[in-house]
């Protein structure tokens, strides 16, 4: 048995679950192909141009699987809500609606719902939904696949809390091996990147981002770097609370890093015409001027070029070097100040006298 499951959205975050889960129930997983600028007009055609990248996106990897892979099974989750009254926004939640709509194919939509603000809606009867169609419907056999799935899942999450960058983290996972490196810091700089996993990891919306700040000297974390308690103390930093499902991994995140005196600045990227991105981000610009964080926000829809993206983080970078030797200059001298100051109270004709 083969599925679908496009490189896309939720890929970035629950891949390792998904690959234990339905690979212990021996159904395959074909992945559609790297996101390609062909890739991206033709889930464009398909959808109003008001949509988000991310979500025309997926829809030109869902053809992809469709007619490159040969794939006749999409797999193709509604997520509502990820605890109670945590919403996913609107293009996620009838994201399976979208594809049944404009896709205009015969194949089998796999279609569950997972909403934990609904009675008999949760994590289990999700997974039931998810292999139902497939015939699998021995609940044992799908309690025992989950915990296969939340194995690799736990590894993946183990390693980038580790520091593990999470495209790395997500290889080594679903090798089904853990790797614990030690790791120095010598980066003259470092900075927080945000957003959802689904930009920064996919190369062709973010353009190569972490590379390109690697080639800067720039040290780049990112959310899973962190854990849960940390994010909510971000939560708290900001004087906000969770309601949309990727607040924690955002908002939070800016609240710990823009608390953190080793992170020298903060760049969200966020795509164009996102909803929940355009509130938290408005939050988080405000909050940074208020802590004295340097922000770069870049905005990122199917036409933006990586010629302008380079130049911005460029001279965002160039900035944070500035600050920081300037910072230097300013403690040297205050330093050498209190020095001399020392100095003269120590040699002063009083204290030679007193000596
Ligand atoms: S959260 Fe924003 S970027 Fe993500 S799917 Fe929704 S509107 Fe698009």
């Amino acid at each position: 048995m083969k599925i679908g499951i496009p490189r896309a959205l939720g890929y970035y975050n629950y891949y390792p679950f998904w690959f234990g889960f339905f690979g212990s129930l021996g159904i395959e997983i074909v992945l559609s192909d790297k996101t390609t600028k062909k890739l991206v007009s033709e889930g464009s055609a398909l959808v109003v141009s008001e949509t988000c990248l991310p979500v025309k996106i997926y829809m030109g990897h869902v053809l992809n699987l469709l007619n490159q892979k040969g794939v006749d099974i999409i797999y193709s989750p509604s997520i509502q809500s990820i605890d109670h009254k945590i919403y996913n926004c609107s293009k996620l939640r009838g994201l399976p609606d979208l594809v049944r709509n404009v896709v205009k194919k015969d194949f089998l939509l796999i279609e569950p719902t997972l909403d934990k603000s609904e009675k008999n809606q949760g994590l289990y009867q999700y997974l039931y939904e998810s292999v139902a169609p497939l015939g699998i419907t021995d609940k044992k056999t799908i309690k025992k696949a989950s915990k296969v799935g939340w194995a690799y899942q736990n590894n993946f999450t183990g390693m980038t809390r580790d520091g593990m960058h999470p495209a790395e983290a997500m290889e080594t996972a679903i090798k089904g091996k853990v790797v614990i490196k030690s790791r120095k810091n010598n980066y003259p700089i470092n900075i927080a990147v945000l957003s959802h996993g689904y930009n920064l990891y996919d190369n062709h919306v973010s353009m190569n981002i972490f590379k390109k700040l690697e080639n800067l000297g720039v040290k780049a974390h990112v959310s899973e770097n962190l854990s849960v308690e940390q994010m909510n103390e971000g939560l708290n930093v900001l004087n906000t609370s969770l309601y949309w499902a990727n607040e924690l991994e955002i908002s939070g995140a800016a609240g710990s890093f823009m608390t953190n005196k080793n992170i020298d600045g903060v760049l969200t990227l966020t795509a164009f015409g996102c909803g929940p991105d355009s509130l938290m981000v408005e939050r988080i610009t405000r909050y940074a001027k208020r802590l004295q964080k340097p922000l770069l926000n870049l905005t990122v829809d199917e036409h933006t070029g990586e010629a302008g993206f380079i130049t911005r983080i460029e001279a965002f970078t160039d900035m944070l070097y500035r600050r920081k030797r300037s910072n230097i200059v300013q403690n040297l001298n205050k330093q050498i100040k209190i020095d001399s100051e020392r100095q003269e109270v120590v040699y002063s004709r009083d204290n030679i006298v007193k000596v």
